[in-house]
């Protein structure tokens, strides 16, 4: 099988596989007993958020582990459900997961201000800067990276932009870290994470909290993780996802270019979703001709790949990913779309076989379609 959906989930890396065995082998203990052999899981688990403060380059405090990155920003948009006056207003961007989009209405509701895009899926700086600058705003989320399309927000300014304006920022980095430098993330208020988009285990994750922010209870009960998240402490998970983190590494956009540029040669009215928006080097969303994304999907399984569809239609549901939608693609040609994300592992020779393969689905379909016709 040639895996080409790193963005819907990574395997497990060795290096993490083997911390977290060593963990659950060597420190099993739960930290908090009063014995010094806890105490030695303890310091081993703080030396974990230690190193993950310093790829980050944030402070130690600021770092909270969590099951994921759904509840991360869940957290984020509870807390200021909880904080925000009733007549606050928070700028979100439409093409967020949704455990932004589901989490941002539920606790904020009326609240929220929907964010203006431009055509290549990009919110649109322009306005957002005035936004924020005439205190229309009262806090923002924007993502780093789009996880259907891969393009990436310009998430350095809107973090310097809220920093000026002191306004809180929560940037949804799950498609960013662990495929592109951290540098700079620091700078963003709150930052969410999750492992298993980058090597570590799924059901782990991190929320990046201000500096100094003690109101943020995600789970109340013991005194773990500084109060902001009760719960004995998932040490294996912690320290796999380090070591995942730690070993992840950038990776290059050339093979996937020269993937698009054959393709779109090869197949007439393939086009891919955002070309003008600088797009993670691992992800190209394509619309396809002609036939829906599932029959795609299918064809190409059997032919021994895994790719996604941009819309919800492959997982059995009729709605159109609200993405692309709010991108402007019409109905039809959002249910076309194929999401295929690579990993570094991935090869010269796995695009081309993918390129291969598309074509060779392209005429099945084809004769498919002229049989059952005639
Ligand atoms: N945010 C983005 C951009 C994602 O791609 C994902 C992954 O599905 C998530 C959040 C949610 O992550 P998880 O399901 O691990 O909580």
């Amino acid at each position: 099988l040639r895996y080409f959906d790193h963005n819907a989930t990574t395997p497990l890396a060795e290096v993490a596989k083997t911390a977290w065995l060593q963990a659950v082998d060597t420190q099993w203990l739960n930290p908090s007993s009063p014995y010094r052999q806890a105490a030695a899981v303890r310091v081993r688990y703080e030396a974990a958020r230690a190193s993950l403060a310093e790829l980050l380059g944030v402070g130690v405090s600021r770092v909270v582990f969590t099951a994921g990155a759904t509840e991360a920003n869940n957290a984020v948009f509870r807390h200021w459900g909880d904080r925000l006056s009733a007549d606050a207003r928070v700028g979100v961007n439409p093409t967020e997961h949704p455990s932004v989009l589901e989490a941002a209405k539920a606790f904020l509701g009326e609240r929220v201000l929907w964010l203006p895009l431009l055509e290549d899926g990009r919110v649109d700086l322009n306005v957002l800067e005035q936004q924020i600058q005439s205190g229309a705003l009262t806090a923002v989320s924007v993502m780093a990276a789009n996880n259907e399309t891969g393009v990436i927000q310009a998430w350095p300014e809107i973090a310097r932009l809220c920093q000026q304006a002191q306004i809180p920022y929560h940037c949804d980095a799950s498609q960013w870290v662990g495929k592109m430098p951290l540098g700079g993330l620091s700078d963003c208020g709150y930052v969410s994470a999750c492992a298993h988009k980058f090597g570590g285990p799924k059901g782990q994750g991190f929320l990046l909290l201000p500096e100094g922010e003690e109101g943020c209870h995600i789970l109340y009960g013991g005194a773990q993780e500084a109060l902001h998240r009760a719960g004995t402490e998932d040490v294996a998970g912690v320290m796999a996802m380090l070591a995942a983190l730690e070993s992840a590494a950038v990776g290059e956009a050339e093979l996937r270019d020269a993937f698009i540029g054959w393709i779109c040669h090869e197949l007439p009215g393939a086009r891919v979703v955002g070309i003008e928006a600088d797009r993670l080097w691992n992800t190209v969303s394509l619309v396809m001709p002609q036939f829906q994304s599932v029959r795609w999907i299918r064809r190409m399984e059997r032919a021994g790949f895994l790719l996604s569809a941009g819309s919800a239609c492959a997982t059995g549901k009729s709605t159109v990913s609200h993405v692309l939608s709010a991108m402007g693609l019409e109905t039809a040609e959002a249910g076309r779309v194929l999401r295929i994300s690579s990993g570094v592992e991935t090869t010269a020779e796995d695009w081309q076989a993918l390129a291969d393969a598309l074509l060779s689905a392209w005429g099945d379909l084809q004769r498919e379609a002229q049989a059952s016709n005639s």
